[in-house]
């Protein structure tokens, strides 16, 4: 289980209830809690991906794996491939802020991150918490050092979003020893290179191999099992030096000791581990986006037009003013969720604590939180790399410069881990699902909201006489704004919300800038106040700056998307009482974003880089 080493103990809190509950700054866990250990791991992995990956970029985007593969080893040697792997089987066991860490840091080459990543998570975490002892023993030691590499084999031609539906079919044989495997697999990160493979099938009954009740399934496959052959690598549009191929299986005997987890669990392995993977592309897009900007930064700083650096045009400022806000939200929002994590981890008895049950029911508690992070961590970075290209322009274009390669490499994180849409559809659902089953007081709270609108005054704001008092009371009523839109369209669609696409995206928008705009504010206020400040130039001002500057844009994506759900919901009177609501919740001064733009960019221009 991973071992809380978090500087600042958090309290665990329900999933989703930033919603409903209010929050205060020592109630979350900021990247300016982290430990001395976590700084030092910190350190190492940054200097591992300034030192030896980004030196190795062409050779990886040329798709030269055995350097690739090196730099695994090199990895493993180094302990940050064993963070989540227990001490029993070789590997650091420590905690998941330590582990978002590692996928942050790593970051800066996204074809060397997506290989590393999907070896850390996906490839290795099934085996952490499905494997036997037998399984822990014959594995685990070898991908804790990166000696054998790992791969997940979940998708299929047919069926990626729909991940159940895998064509891929088990049949045990004749003397019972053996799965006997047929199928295809499609988009295997990894699988060019790698040793071990977690493969999804469908155990059934070979007289009726299309059976509803076949039983999904998971496999632990070498690579040279027979029957088992990796297809040619897919050229791709970005990540260019990952490895993605097909996986063949024909006739493939996978002994039977090689099952992972239950017959007919598959989908417990497959979904759970999902969770993780989403914090982490979370996490490592914020890595992406440092990089990105910081080169962006000394491009803008460099690049002379009409007698200036462009670093002097406001327009210029206005997008490295963008990144830096965006990145320091990330920041609040990743280690947040993250702490939590911990804290519910921390949570469970000495005795339960290699309980994988146990540890999964704590992370899935964060699933909500866990989506929003791979949507809004992705659609971030897809904006710094803009930013960036726009910056360079005509350079930005070409690929003798780097701009060009984060804005191809950026686009592939709102594809993976769940597309955007289904992460959209789980945050607005689950939370949902929780409201109809009472696990999330969110019921009372839209009635008592309802009963408070309908009756004056205008909506208080927040009381605490501090620079965010403005931001704080935007986003407590925006939490009122998303609880109006949610309550009036459950109450129009009932059960069958779920089918109201678009309605159920708009209120994921919703609450992934809520949790966005809360998470920045309490981090910037904790910054201020806190009793864990650290000593640096600009933190308490950027925090300020940037929760203020990034509120003013949440607002741009909150109001529209709650106008067009009450629209779509209601009509008439009803929609004409609730749009006199929508304007008195939305009724704020507006911040001079031009003004805070100019200053953020200013620091970042002055740092060379994002500034914290
Ligand atoms: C570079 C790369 C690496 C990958 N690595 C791996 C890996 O290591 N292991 C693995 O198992 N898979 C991997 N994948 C597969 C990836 O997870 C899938 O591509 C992804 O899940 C989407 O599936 P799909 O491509 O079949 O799209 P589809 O599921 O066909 O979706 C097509 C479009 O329809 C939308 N859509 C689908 N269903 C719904 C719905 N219910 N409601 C609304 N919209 C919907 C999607 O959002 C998308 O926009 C990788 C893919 C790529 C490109």
């Amino acid at each position: 289980m991973a071992t809380a080493t978090t500087s600042a103990p958090v309290k665990a809190v329900t999933g989703g209830s930033f919603l409903i509950e209010e929050r205060q700054p020592s109630d979350i866990f900021t990247p300016e809690d982290f430990s001395d250990e976590q700084r030092q791991i910190a350190e190492t992995a940054a200097q591992f991906a300034a030192n030896e990956v980004l030196p190795a970029a062409d050779e990886i985007e040329a798709k030269h794996f055995d350097v690739t593969r090196g730099l695994l080893k090199k990895a493993g040697d180094l302990g940050l491939m064993a963070v989540d792997v227990p001490e029993a089987y070789g590997g650091l066991e420590m905690d998941k802020v330590t582990s978002a860490i590692i996928a942050d840091r790593m970051s800066v080459l996204a074809s060397f991150s997506v290989a590393f990543s999907a070896h850390v998570g996906i490839g290795t975490l099934p085996l952490v918490w499905y494997g036997t002892d037998a399984q822990k023993e014959k594995y685990l030691p070898k991908l804790a050092t990166g000696e054998w590499i790992a791969a997940y084999a979940l998708s299929e031609a047919s069926s990626g979003s729909d991940a159940m539906n895998v064509r891929t079919r088990a049949v045990l044989s004749g003397d019972g020893q053996h799965y006997i495997l047929n199928g295809e697999k499609m988009w295997i990160t990894n699988a060019g290179f790698a040793d071990l493979y977690t493969v999804f099938a469908k155990i059934t009954d070979p007289a009726d191999p299309e059976s509803k009740n076949a039983k999904m399934s998971a496999f632990l496959i070498e690579r040279d099992t027979p029957g088992f052959t990796v297809g040619a690598e897919e050229h791709k549009l970005g990540i260019r030096g990952s490895s993605t191929c097909p996986l063949i299986l024909s006739d493939c005997k996978v002994p039977v000791e090689n099952l992972l987890g239950e017959a007919g669990k598959g989908h417990h392995i497959a979904f759970n581990i999902l969770n993780i993977g989403r914090f982490k592309l979370g996490a490592a897009c914020l890595g992406g986006a440092r990089i990105s900007l910081a080169n962006g930064v000394k491009y803008a700083k460099e690049r002379k037009a009409f007698g200036k650096s462009i670093s002097d045009f406001g327009l210029i400022q206005q997008k490295l003013a963008d990144s830096t806000a965006r990145i320091f939200v990330g920041e609040a929002m990743t280690y947040r969720t993250v702490g939590m994590i911990d804290a519910a981890l921390a949570t469970i008895p000495e005795d339960q604590a290699h309980n994988s049950r146990e540890i999964q029911k704590r992370i899935e508690e964060y699933a909500v939180e866990c989506s929003i992070l791979k949507v809004w961590g992705s659609e971030m970075l897809d904006a710094v790399v803009d930013h960036v290209v726009q910056i360079y322009a005509g350079y930005g274009y070409v690929e003798e410069y780097p701009a060009e390669r984060a804005y191809r490499d950026s686009r592939i994180n709102r594809i993976f881990e769940g597309t955007n849409e289904i992460n959209r559809l789980i945050i607005t659902g689950f939370l949902m699902k929780r409201a109809m089953t009472g696990q999330l007081a969110l019921l009372p709270a839209i009635k008592q909201l309802m009963d408070e609108v309908m009756s004056p005054p205008a909506p208080g704001f927040d009381d605490a006489p501090d620079e965010l008092a403005r931001e704080a009371g935007i986003l407590a009523n925006a939490k009122k704004l998303a609880l109006l839109a949610a309550g009036t369209a459950s109450q129009k669609y009932m059960s069958n919300l779920a089918d109201q696409q678009e309605i159920m995206a708009d209120l994921a928008d919703m609450l992934i800038e809520i949790y966005a705009v809360e998470s920045a504010l309490l981090r910037a206020r904790k910054m201020t106040k806190g009793t864990n400040r650290v000593p640096q130039v600009y933190e308490g001002d950027l925090g300020v700056l940037a929760t203020q500057y990034y509120a003013a844009h949440a607002m741009t994506i909150i109001e529209p998307a709650a106008r067009r759900v009450l629209a779509a919901v209601a009509e008439g009177d009803m929609l004409r009482t609730q749009l006199a609501i929508l304007r008195r919740l939305v009724k704020h001064e507006p911040a001079d974003t031009i003004q805070m733009g100019r200053e953020l960019a200013r620091q970042a221009i002055d740092a060379g880089r994002y500034p914290l």
